[in-house]
C-alpha cells in the first residue's frame, strides 16, 4: 500500500524516523513550502531563504537516491498554503489515505497533524538523544529540573566524555574556565562563507521579492544549504576555532559577531547536521589535542546538556508555555529591537548583527537583548516572537524555553533559578562595546548613566516580593540596602524616567 511520507522544513536528514520506516520502491515523499509556515511570524529573510533552499537541495538529494518526491513550490499556483492542505491535496490526487510523518518541534503543527482526516502515523524525532519518556522520568517528583543533573545523565547515556562511569578530567562541568574577558586579537576567521549557487539563487530572488520587508537583510547570503557545505563548517571550526571556543564562550567584542562560536545551531536544527556526530566529532578532536578539556566540556554540554534539556521542558510544559508571564510585564518592545535607532553599543551591535547575520551568540542574546527586555519589563510574548523571527536558528521547541524560561522568567523559574539580570557591570567585564558608547557604564546615575545600571535596580526593587528571598540573590538586596536613601530615590527616579521615554518610543 502507498504512503505518503511527510518531510518539513526542519528534518532534513537521511535518517529521518518517516523515512527509515518508509518503502523507497512506492511510497511518495511530501514537501512543501508553504505560507503558514513561512509567515507565523515576520521571519529574518536570510531564514526563510536557508530553510527553503536547504528543502530544494534536501529534495533533490532524495530523488537522486530513488526516493519519488512530490516537491511544491512557495509560488506554485496550487499550493495550499499549509501543511496539512498540502497533505490533503496530495492524498486526494493520488488517491493514497495513509502518512508517515517525524514528530514535529511544535505543538502547533503537532495539533494540525493530529487533527487530519487520514490515517497517519508519528513516529518519535530520533535525532534527539534523550526520548519524551526519559525526560518525563528524570523530571519526575523533582522539587527543581535543573540542567546539570540531567546533563550528567545524557553524558553517561552517550559516554561521550566518560572515562568509564567517570567524567573526563574528574569534573563534570568546567564552566568556570569559560568566563575569560574578551582577547585583544582573534585568530580565527569566523564561519564559511558559500557562494550562493543557481538554485540559492534562485530562493534569494522569491524571497526578497515575497519577504524583503522583513526585518533582515538577505543578501549577502552566505550559509551552506546541504549536508556536506554543513560538515565543511564543522571541520573548518574544530581546526581553527574549537580550541578556544571554551575560554572565550561569553566575550563580545565590537563588530565581531562570530569570536570563536560553532555557528552550526541553524544546521543542526533543520538537520543538516546530527548534534550526535558532532560532539563525537569534537571530543575525538579532544583526545587528538586540539582543544583542552574546558573547549570540547563546554561544546558538548551545549548540546547533549542545554539543548536536549530545552526540548524536554518545551514537551513536558505543554503548548501553552509561550503564553507564561509570570513577572506581569506588560511594556512593548522598543523600535530599536527592529533596527531603530539606540544610543546603547551593546545592543546596536547585537541587534545590528542580527539585522545582517539572522545570528547573535549566546551571551548577546541572554545578557544583553535578554538583559534589557527583562529589566525594562518588556511584554514576554513580544520578547519571544521577536527572538523566533530574527534568528536563523530559531524554531519554537528550543527558542521558547531559552526565551520565556531562561532569558525572561516568564515560567516563574521552571529553566532559571534567578532570573538572568545585570547592570552594565557585566557587559563591561565581558566586552568592548562600554569603551564607545555614549553612555558612562562607571555612571551610576545622573547625566550619561548606563541605562542598564537604572534598570537593574528597578526591576530588582519592583520583583523584591517574589526574590527577596531567593539566596542566589540576597547579596543584590543587601547592597542596594546599605545604598544610602537618597541615592535609592534617585535611581528609581531616573529608572522611571528612561520606563517614560520607552514608552513615548523616544531613542534611548
Ligand atoms: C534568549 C535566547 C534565545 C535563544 N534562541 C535559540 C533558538 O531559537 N535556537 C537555538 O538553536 N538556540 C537558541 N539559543 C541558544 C544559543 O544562543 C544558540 O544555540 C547559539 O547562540 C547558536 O550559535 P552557535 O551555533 O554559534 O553556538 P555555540 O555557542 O557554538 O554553541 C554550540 C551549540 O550548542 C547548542 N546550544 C548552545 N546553547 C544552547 C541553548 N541554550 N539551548 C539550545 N541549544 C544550545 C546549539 O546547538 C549551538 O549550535 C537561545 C539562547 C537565548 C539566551
Ligand atoms: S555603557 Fe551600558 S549601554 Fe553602553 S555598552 Fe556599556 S552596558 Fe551597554
Amino acid at each position: 500500500m502507498v504512503k505518503l511520507i511527510l518531510i518539513l522544513g526542519d528534518q532534513l536528514c537521511d535518517g529521518l524516523s518517516a523515512l527509515e520506516a518508509a518503502d523507497k520502491s512506492h511510497d511518495v515523499v511530501v514537501m512543501a513550502e508553504v505560507v503558514d509556515e513561512t509567515g507565523y511570524v515576520p521571519h529574518h529573510p536570510k531564514k526563510i531563504a536557508f530553510v527553503l533552499a536547504s528543502m530544494r537541495k534536501f529534495a533533490k538529494r532524495l530523488r537522486r537516491d530513488g526516493w519519488t518526491v512530490r516537491y511544491t513550490q512557495l509560488d506554485d499556483d496550487d499550493n495550499a498554503g499549509s501543511i496539512v492542505g498540502e497533505l490533503m491535496r496530495a492524498a486526494d490526487e493520488l488517491g493514497v489515505h495513509d502518512v508517515i510523518a517525524t514528530e514535529p518541534g511544535e505543538w502547533r503543527l503537532i495539533s494540525a497533524l493530529e487533527d487530519i482526516p487520514l490515517e497517519i502515523s508519528i513516529l518519535p524525532d530520533t535525532r534527539f538523544i534523550a526520548t519524551h519518556t526519559e525526560f518525563e522520568e528524570w523530571a519526575e517528583g523533582r522539587k527543581e529540573l535543573r540542567m546539570e543533573w540531567f546533563y550528567r545523565d545524557m553524558r553517561r547515556k552517550t559516554g561521550l566524555l566518560m572515562d568509564g562511569d567517570k567524567p573526563k578530567g574528574g569534573k563534570w562541568n568546567y564552566d568556570h574556565d569559560n568566563r575569560k574577558a574578551p582577547p585583544k586579537e582573534i585568530d580565527f576567521s569566523g564561519p564559511l562563507r558559500f557562494e550562493p549557487d543557481d538554485e540559492v539563487s534562485a530562493v534569494l530572488d522569491l524571497v526578497e521579492q515575497r519577504f524583503g520587508q522583513n526585518f533582515g537583510d538577505l543578501r549577502p547570503f552566505w550559509f551552506a544549504t546541504d549536508h556536506e557545505g554543513a560538515q565543511q563548517q564543522v571541520d573548518h571550526w574544530i581546526a581553527g576555532g574549537l580550541a578556544q571556543f571554551g575560554d572565550y564562550q561569553d566575550a563580545m567584542i565590537t563588530d565581531q559577531p562570530f569570536l570563536f562560536h560553532s555557528v552550526v545551531s541553524f544546521y543542526i536544527n533543520v538537520g543538516l547536521l546530527d548534534p550526535l556526530a558532532v560532539c563525537r566529532q569534537v571530543e575525538t578532536a579532544y583526545r587528538a589535542g586540539v582543544a583542552p578539556l574546558n573547549a570540547a566540556e563546554g561544546f558538548i554540554r551545549q548540546i547533549i546538556g542545554w539543548r536536549e534539556y530545552m526540548r524536554g521542558i518545551y514537551v513536558l510544559e505543554g503548548p501553552d508555555y509561550t503564553s507564561r508571564n509570570a513577572l506581569g510585564h506588560s511594556r512593548d518592545l522598543p523600535a530599536f529591537f527592529w533596527g531603530g535607532e539606540t544610543n546603547m553599543r551593546c545592543i546596536e551591535q547585537a541587534v545590528g548583527q542580527t539585522q545582517e547575520h539572522a545570528y547573535a551568540h549566546h551571551i548577546q542574546r541572554l545578557m544583553v537583548t535578554g538583559n534589557f527586555a527583562l529589566i525594562a519589563g518588556i511584554d514576554p510574548r513580544q520578547v519571544h516572537e521577536w527572538y523566533l523571527a530574527v534568528y536563523a536558528d530559531a524554531f519554537e521547541w528550543v527558542e521558547a524555553p531559552n526565551v520565556i524560561g531562561m532569558s525572561q522568567f516568564a515560567d516563574g523559574g521552571i529553566v532559571a533559578s534567578k532570573p538572568y539580570v545585570s547592570s552594565g557591570a557585566y557587559i563591561d567585564r565581558m566586552s568592548n562595546h562600554c569603551k564607545s558608547c555614549s553612555y558612562s557604564v562607571k555612571t551610576k546615575t545622573g547625566e550619561g548613566a548606563c541605562p542598564f545600571n537604572l534598570l537593574y535596580w528597578d526591576f530588582l526593587i519592583r520583583h523584591r516580593a517574589r526574590f527577596g528571598n531567593n539566596p542566589r540573590m540576597g547579596n543584590m538586596y543587601r547592597t542596594w540596602d546599605r545604598m544610602a536613601e537618597d541615592r535609592r530615590e534617585t535611581v528609581i527616579a531616573e529608572a522611571g524616567a528612561l520606563l517614560e521615554k520607552l514608552d513615548a518610543g523616544e531613542d534611548i
